[in-house]
């Protein structure tokens, strides 16, 4: 359960636990056209494998615009096993700094157990992403392409 807390120290918003896991490809499959059209527009620079929190295998990148080098956002994929690709994982974990993800894809990827809130404020997102839509924002997008160009 993820609790959010206020700078008042009210509670705001309690995203219940679910029991959901995204794989990249479901993640991918519910990600709009568009996105899928713009990533290959992207860069992946400084590619590095790491590992999750938990152990897992994780990967981390900067991604940028080809036709905008001035953005460049911090991608992270991560698997919840060490050793077999991420990108053929059935549980994973994702995130991106960009105002996209942010407003629009952070909160319903953590009700589905894929991400966690990090650059947002934990709102719902009732505006951007009323039906509360998993997905990817184009630079994941990018990323997950790269992972599995790469067998990551
Ligand atoms: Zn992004």
């Amino acid at each position: 359960m993820f609790i959010s807390i206020s700078q008042d120290n009210q509670v705001k918003h309690v995203v219940p636990s679910t029991a959901k896991v995204m794989s990249l490809q479901a993640l991918k499959r519910y990600t709009t056209q568009d996105r899928i059209s713009k990533a290959s527009d992207m860069s992946i620079i400084g590619f590095r494998v790491t590992k999750s929190a938990n152990g897992g295998k994780a990967a981390t990148a900067f991604v940028q615009s080809q036709n905008d080098p001035s953005k460049k956002y911090v991608v992270f994929i991560a698997g919840a096993d060490a050793n077999e690709d991420i990108s053929s994982q059935k549980s994973v974990f994702v995130t991106c700094n960009c105002d996209d993800y942010k407003y629009r894809f952070e909160y319903p990827n953590t009700l589905n157990g894929a991400s966690a809130i990090i650059n947002s404020n934990g709102e719902p997102t009732f505006n951007r992403n009323p039906t509360f839509r998993p997905g990817l924002c184009k630079h994941l997008v990018a990323f997950a392409e790269y992972l599995v160009r790469n067998s990551v």
